[in-house]
């Protein structure tokens, strides 16, 4: 039997879906390239914020309609948030699935099928192991499930739970085979990494534990070999200043820092139940630019919030030109059933959430262009992810003739699928020198940095596949 994955939501997500792939394949089952050779159809679906949700829902209508016949499942975090609600509602699904295990896919699957065969859980096998849905060369190793932190605006402890870390022990043999199978960046994850291993896994007493994010850290540290290792979703209270010593002595850790501000007015920031204010955050930023000069900075805001005024926007302006974040990314609040926020006053219109999100976002292409052109002149590593067909049709890639090659990779201040990327140019010297016979996906170049396009920036290629 045949299934097709269409992934939805956030990297945590992906990496479920990767274990249910290894869940399906272990069981005999095969991954199709596409709906159309599959037999089933799984939607691995978001269920964070309405967007998103409605998102995941269009996909199963969409598929429903062009496959009317094919067998369409649904997984992920919607089926687990509103599995009854949806049983009685989606019809054009034909099983919600609704568990966090991801071993179950296999008896949803047969049962979506009307399989007798095959019944019970199968599990993954080593999480090293699994397909990976990542560009090439790059795999997501999530650390922890859940989160304790209760953002007021936030559904995930909803739909996660209260926080689970992994033993390091496991997540070392995970990254250990990941390096073993070929892959060069080993993106670190979770809800709030931060927080790791203050659920007392692993550790001392629940709670009390301070993170053991660095422990993890110095234990991937131990690992031989050429990699990058990059964190996201650094809660600001939960900050772990232990890791800034691992950076500075060891390259292979990324001074690539995603810590997810939210907002600056200290109103707002208490009615999210976030504790850290915005004085707090730039002297964190200070702390980590002064001690790594290469660092990297991404971050995210929240607009709307119930009860945000003209002046905590302002506030929010002001934080956004400190800050100088290299990459920021913008979300409209969005009201969700069961958080505490959903029943506070002065919900914002969603009008005005979407201005302030525009005028936020527009001036944050200056600031991000201007931290990116830090970067010219510079000769960096890259990892290499795909060829371009035909450079010349190439949009935002300059001009080019006959004679050139063109490659997109990412930096180590570009992380996968949310930043600008490399544009690698080959030119016909290399091309004849036989150095491109070496470019590969997955694989590690390094080239001069010669101009910024847009948010992108370009490298001529220097060396190649070591
Ligand atoms: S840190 Fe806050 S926003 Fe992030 S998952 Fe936890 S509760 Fe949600």
């Amino acid at each position: 039997m045949r299934y097709f994955l269409d992934p939805f939501g956030c990297a945590k997500n992906q990496v479920d879906a990767e274990n249910m792939m290894a869940c399906l394949d272990n069981a005999g089952w095969t991954a199709a390239a596409d709906a159309e050779e599959a037999d089933l159809i799984i939607v691995n679906s978001c269920g964070f914020i309405e967007s998103a949700k409605q998102e995941s829902i269009n996909a199963v209508l969409l598929w429903r309609r062009r496959w009317p016949g094919k067998k369409i499942l649904l997984a992920g975090c919607l089926s687990y948030r509103y599995a009854d609600e949806l049983a009685g509602s989606l019809p054009e699904a034909d099983v919600i699935f609704g568990g966090a295990d991801p071993a179950g896919i296999v008896d949803a699957a047969a049962r979506c099928c009307g399989l007798t065969a095959a019944r019970g859980k199968t599990a993954a096998g080593a999480a090293s192991a699994r397909p990976l849905l990542s560009p090439p060369g790059s795999a997501y190793v999530k650390i922890s499930e859940g989160c304790d932190n209760r953002c007021s605006f936030c559904a995930i402890p909803l739909i996660r739970g209260r926080l689970r870390s992994r033993p390091i022990g496991d997540i070392l043999e995970e990254c250990r085979g990941l390096l073993l199978r070929g892959v060069k960046e080993l993106c670190v994850i979770g809800q709030d990494i931060g927080s790791f291993g203050t659920d007392g896994s692993g550790g001392p007493a629940a709670g009390a534990a301070a993170s053991r994010l660095p422990a993890l850290l110095e234990a991937i540290a131990s690992l031989e070999g050429r990699f990058w290792v990059r964190l996201l979703y650094i809660h600001p209270d939960h900050f772990p200043s232990g890791i800034l010593d691992i950076m500075e002595r060891d390259g292979r850790f990324l001074p690539y820092f995603d810590i997810p501000f939210q907002h600056a007015s200290p109103k707002i920031l208490s009615a999210m139940n976030r504790r850290r204010g915005a004085e707090s955050c730039l002297a964190l930023l200070e702390t980590i630019r002064g001690r790594l000069s290469a660092a990297v900075i991404r971050s995210t805001f929240l607009l709307g919030f119930p009860g945000e005024t003209d002046e905590d926007f302002a506030l929010l302006l002001d934080f956004q030109e400190k800050t100088r974040a290299d990459w920021l990314g913008c979300f409209t609040y969005s009201r969700e059933e069961g958080t505490a926020a959903y029943a506070m006053k002065g919900q914002v219109s969603k009008k005005i959430a979407l201005e302030r999100k525009r005028i936020i976002e527009e001036r944050q292409v200056s600031i991000t262009g201007r931290n990116m052109d830090r970067f010219v002149g510079k000769t960096l590593d890259v990892l290499l992810e795909e060829q371009f067909e035909n450079p010349a049709e190439t949009e935002g890639a300059g001009t080019f003739d006959g004679g050139e090659s063109l490659w997109l990779g990412r930096l180590y201040c570009q992380a996968p699928e949310v930043d600008g990327a490399a544009v690698i140019v080959c030119a016909e010297p290399e091309l004849r020198g036989g150095t491109v016979s070496k470019l590969r996906p997955g694989a590690w170049a390094s080239g001069k940095i010669t101009a910024r396009r847009g948010l992108d920036l370009e490298l001529r290629l220097a060396e190649t596949g070591y």
